[in-house]
């Protein structure tokens, strides 16, 4: 099954109007990759509206967390309406920073992600062991229980629009500059797969799965390279676009966005 790969960059809490602005025009003036690839970038939610605007109708924008309650009193908090509402069309759960500053459980991560789906946006479901779980070699259990949490969101998603997507990431790899190497993250992403074709069949196949973790214009090309990986959610090479679009281009073996 042909997967269309997603490059993506989680902007985090980084750059500020200006920034978004110069941003969109460095990707409108490299123009689109002449492969196919979604590229979306997840800005901090103040500038999702910005984004939207100016970025330019190949990309996506998208953002780092949503609400898993439809509305009400949760102050600083933002819902998967308003989200779309400001014109974005995908959202990240779980994000790795998320559930350890701000103690979401796998429950809430699925509570999420569901919310995600249900507003019409495209779930990126963020799964990913620390190391002392993979020196203890619970890797495969620690992510048999986030993946595991979100299965029925996954197959909810499977033959609508784009679907859900999973991420990959493991957390020492995250802002380490330790990326995880080909064979270890094409093994976990097997492994997500596999897991994802006994819960319903196909559904590992037409899943996208994305590797993240200090991932760069180095090392992109030999991730991708890789059957199992249908891309990456990149956060530290993302926020200078001259970089994003490197990656953009070699992940791709696109001529365009230099
Ligand atoms: C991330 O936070 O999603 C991420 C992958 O960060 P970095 O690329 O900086 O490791």
């Amino acid at each position: 099954m042909t997967r269309t790969p997603i490059i993506a960059g989680n902007w985090k809490m980084n750059l500020l109007r200006a920034d978004v602005a110069a941003y969109a025009e460095a990707m409108a003036a490299a123009g689109p990759p002449d492969a196919p690839v979604d590229v979306v970038l997840f800005p901090t939610p103040v500038y999702l509206g910005l984004a939207a605007t100016a970025m330019p109708d190949w990309t996506a924008v998208g953002a780092q967390d949503v609400h898993a309650e439809e509305s009400g009193a949760y102050t600083g908090d933002v819902a998967a309406a308003q989200i779309v509402d400001a014109g974005a069309s995908w959202a990240l759960a779980g994000h790795s920073e998320r559930r350890q500053y701000h103690g979401e459980s796998n429950d809430d991560v699925a509570r999420k992600a569901r919310r995600t789906l249900g507003a019409g946006l495209i779930p990126v479901v963020c799964v990913g062991e620390t190391l002392e779980q993979r020196k203890r070699d619970e890797t495969e259990t620690v992510l048999d229980a986030q993946l595991g949490a979100v299965l029925e969101v996954l197959a909810a998603a499977d033959g609508a629009g784009a679907g859900a997507v999973v991420a990959y990431e493991p957390v020492w790899a995250i802002g380490t500059g330790l990326s995880a190497s080909p064979e270890i993250a094409a093994s976990v992403h097997g492994h997500l797969r596999a897991r994802l074709n006994g819960h319903q069949a196909g559904l590992g196949d037409s899943t996208r799965i994305l590797y993240g973790g200090s991932v760069n214009a180095e090392n992109c090309r030999d991730l991708i390279g890789r059957a199992d990986i249908d891309g990456f959610l990149i956060g530290g090479a993302s926020l200078d676009p001259s970089s994003f679009l490197r990656i953009i281009r070699l992940s791709t073996g696109s001529a365009g966005g230099s």
